[in-house]
């Protein structure tokens, strides 16, 4: 924990506290509640090397970028954060500071397309191998870290877009026990719903594009982790190669963040209504949400969650068709790739986000339409996806 997490009392203030507060103390020379935004790339020095604030030059430091650091850092519980341009990035960034030649990566069979693709293409010609496996399969997975030894356990949970849970700290002591380092993409939870670093993860990743910044208008990623080295090395990889968040999304980041633990409440309450309103409709085949009693990963989400999330997919009955019909008559949702904005979207994962993964083990079926549920009202919501579910029945 970082020193941001205790007020004056040295009491450990809640999520919401530190969400609003943590790296966000007043501007000293003005008094403005909210600091300014820095924008200046480079800073003066009283002297040669003598700097008045430890800042040089942006790509080392700026403090824009430092106080959504210690904002991401204390939300996760961990105590070095570093923040990217994208999640990719951010990816990018722990991937080249942890692997070297020879190394094997080993990750759920449905991570997001774009891990997949950065380790397989990207890493791929860098000699680093790459296997892909089911998590929920715990014999499975200890045999393949038996076998493989890999360098990295990468995972997401829930996942992408199937919703699938899986049991993180059971997956990090299997993994400990070969020396693997553990991975988890907390993109789709967010700290307030799940806290990976807690329950035994070595390093949490985060597209910040998504329910972080929360407004669909910033781009961004971060790393956050309680282990000392390899924090030093993602700060060398972030200051070296050089893909930092700039000053205006680092901020617009921050005031995003401020507001997560009342909008995560309102796409956790929005999304298990609309859950419940089509299960059993007879259009869709399949619900897959971590709030119904039904999914198969509910008790594990229940133990390992606070809440289950704005994330839900739906199978239609009528197949491919049915599916591409339901997207395209959505009126509130939005067709459009990406989620955890305010306002509500739907995607068809087989040809827009999951597109790049066709014909790999994270194919996803063409019958499936992935709901980021907003915080809209919820009626408006609810009316929206019965009027687009009578049109195929
Ligand atoms: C979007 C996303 C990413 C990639 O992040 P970018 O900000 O688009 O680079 C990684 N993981 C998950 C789960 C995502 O949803």
């Amino acid at each position: 924990m970082t020193d941001h997490d205790h007020g004056d009392s040295g009491i450990l203030h809640g999520f919401a506290t530190r969400a609003i507060h943590a790296g966000q103390a007043f501007d000293p020379t003005t008094g403005a509640v909210i600091p300014p935004v820095h924008f200046s790339t480079t800073y003066a020095q009283d002297g040669i090397g003598n700097l008045r604030g430890g800042y040089e030059y942006a790509r080392g430091g700026n403090p824009t970028r430092d106080a959504l650091q210690a904002q991401l850092a204390s939300l996760e519980g961990g105590s070095f954060a570093y923040s990217f341009a994208s999640g990719l990035a951010a990816e990018d960034a722990l991937l080249r500071a942890v692997l070297r030649p020879g190394d094997h990566v080993l990750m759920g069979n449905d991570v997001y397309g774009g891990t997949h693709r950065l380790v397989r293409r990207i890493f791929g010609d860098w000699q680093i191998g790459l296997t892909t496996i089911e998590l929920g399969d715990l014999e499975a997975t200890g045999a393949a870290l038996t076998g493989l030894r890999p360098r990295v356990l990468w995972l997401e949970t829930p996942s992408n877009p199937l919703m699938k849970i899986t049991d993180i700290t059971a997956l990090a002591e299997a993994a400990h026990a070969v020396g693997a380092l553990v991975v988890v993409d907390n993109t789709f939870a967010t700290p307030y719903l799940q806290q990976p670093l807690v329950l035994g993860a070595d390093v949490v990743v985060h597209s910040t594009t998504k329910y972080l910044g929360g407004h669909s208008d910033v781009l961004g990623g971060a790393v956050v982790t309680n282990d000392a080295e390899l924090a030093e090395a993602v700060a060398f990889h972030q200051f070296a190669a050089g893909a930092v968040s700039g000053p205006m999304d680092a901020w617009l980041t921050t005031r995003g963040i401020k507001t997560l633990a009342v909008r995560m409440d309102r796409h956790t309450a929005n999304a298990q209504a609309i859950a419940e309103s089509v299960l059993g409709h007879s259009a869709v085949a399949r619900v897959h949400y971590p709030g119904l009693p039904s999914h198969p990963g509910h008790e594990l989400a229940a133990r390992q969650m606070r809440g289950f999330g704005g994330m839900l997919s739906l199978e239609l009955a009528g197949g491919a068709a049915a599916a591409r019909r339901f997207a395209e008559s959505l009126q509130v949702f939005s067709l459009a790739e990406s989620l955890g904005g305010v306002e509500s979207l739907v995607n068809y994962p087989s040809e827009m986000t999951h597109a790049s993964v066709r014909g790999t083990d994270l194919e996803v079926s063409d019958a499936v339409v992935r709901l980021s549920v907003g915080i809209e009202d919820v009626a408006d919501l609810l009316a929206d996806v019965r009027q687009a579910l009578v049109r195929l029945v």
